[in-house]
């Protein structure tokens, strides 16, 4: 529940950006709280299948197994959490960053958007209908065993790459992945390409599109379009990773989005917001400050950040220096 208590530090978003700076920060001392909407923290991360990227873990790690980890780490160093926790608004008050939520207010003399990005919707009519029934957003389910079904997944990237590889242990299933592009090379890790050829029971079907979903109180049938083509298939399981986008319009106007709705900092900002800032702050922002004094940004949500695991990690403990420099000017 909200309190009255000031925080030296209230972080939006328990993905990998938002768990590393809690464990940076308060390792430094930095009395932090850590928000998310979600229940289950850890973020996308969390719903990684398989992590075969982030340093360390040379036979991968779950991303459920590599969250909770980061989790117990920030906990072990005091780190308070509440979830869930939906932040729809921010305030600054003599010098404070207060955000808002449903349930009430909470105070920071700092605050950092860790809110990574959103799945994309796949705009399909009836689609709704199925969700949970057959249609999935994200990964599927670790702890679920697919046993002979006929599963597609949509996506041309490295997340469905890693869905379908997952998936095809199941190995009287066959994995179908529909990819808009002409080629999945475009966007997916030659790693994931190699293992994709290898699996017996995986297929690729380029410039096709779901342009139909049906069954009855479950999944049936999938309606396709290839290359101009409609072709309607039996389906089980449809598993929709489109990539994903920052969800940043409940932030105040003045803080500055890039023109997909990223939150710029530091010295990517325009020329004359950092004028603007200097005039009123007396200095120039931290390279992980947003244009508003105090409110800084890491991961994902970041203008220009790599979309990756390790990246979110380096950059959610990169701020915490800047974040110590910008506690230390408000006590000097
Ligand atoms: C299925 C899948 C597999 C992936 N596999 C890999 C991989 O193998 N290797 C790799 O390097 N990367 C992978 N990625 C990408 C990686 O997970 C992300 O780059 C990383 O999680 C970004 O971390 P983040 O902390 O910036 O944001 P996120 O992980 O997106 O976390 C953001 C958190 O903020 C919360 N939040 C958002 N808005 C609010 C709000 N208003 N109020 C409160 N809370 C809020 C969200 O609920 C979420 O928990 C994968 C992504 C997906 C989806």
């Amino acid at each position: 529940m909200p309190s009255n208590e000031i925080h030296d530090l209230v972080i939006v978003g328990s993905g990998p950006a938002g768990l590393s700076a809690a464990v940076g920060a308060e390792s430094e001392h930095i009395d932090t709280l850590v928000l998310d909407r979600k229940r289950r923290l850890g973020g996308q991360a969390g719903t990684s299948s398989l992590i075969e990227n982030f340093p360390g873990f040379p036979d991968g790690v779950t991303g459920p197994e590599l969250t909770s980890l980061m989790t117990d780490q920030a906990l072990k160093f005091d780190t308070e959490f509440m979830a869930p926790v939906q932040i729809e608004g921010i305030e600054s008050v003599n010098g404070l960053i207060a955000l808002d939520s449903e349930t009430g207010r909470f105070t920071g003399r700092a605050a950092l958007l860790g809110c990574g990005v959103e799945y994309r919707p796949l705009r399909v009519r009836n689609l709704a209908a199925y969700l949970g029934r057959g249609v999935t957003y994200g990964s599927p389910n670790m702890n679920t065993v697919f046993e002979d079904r006929k599963i597609y997944v949509v996506g041309g990237a490295n997340s469905a790459g890693q869905a379908a590889v997952h998936l095809s242990q199941y190995t009287d299933c066959t994995v179908e992945m529909l990819v808009r592009g002409q080629d999945p090379a475009e966007k997916m890790s030659g790693y994931l390409l190699d293992k994709i050829k290898e699996r017996g029971n995986i297929s690729v079907r380029t410039e096709t599109e779901v342009v139909g979903v049906n069954g009855n109180k479950c999944l049936k049938e999938l309606t396709l379009k290839t290359r101009g083509t409609e072709d309607t298939v039996p389906a089980d399981e449809l598993f929709i990773l489109i990539g994903a986008d920052p969800r940043t319009k409940w932030l105040p106007e003045d803080v500055v989005r890039d023109k997909l709705g990223f939150v710029v900092a530091g010295n990517n900002l325009p020329g004359e917001t950092i004028e603007e800032f200097l005039e009123k702050h007396k200095r120039t922002p931290f390279a992980h400050e947003t244009s508003r004094a105090g409110l800084f940004v890491a991961g994902d949500i970041r203008s220009g950040s790599i979309k990756r695991v390790a990246s979110a990690v380096g950059d959610g403990m990169g701020v915490v220096p800047e974040i110590h420099q910008y506690l230390a000017l408000g006590r000097n």
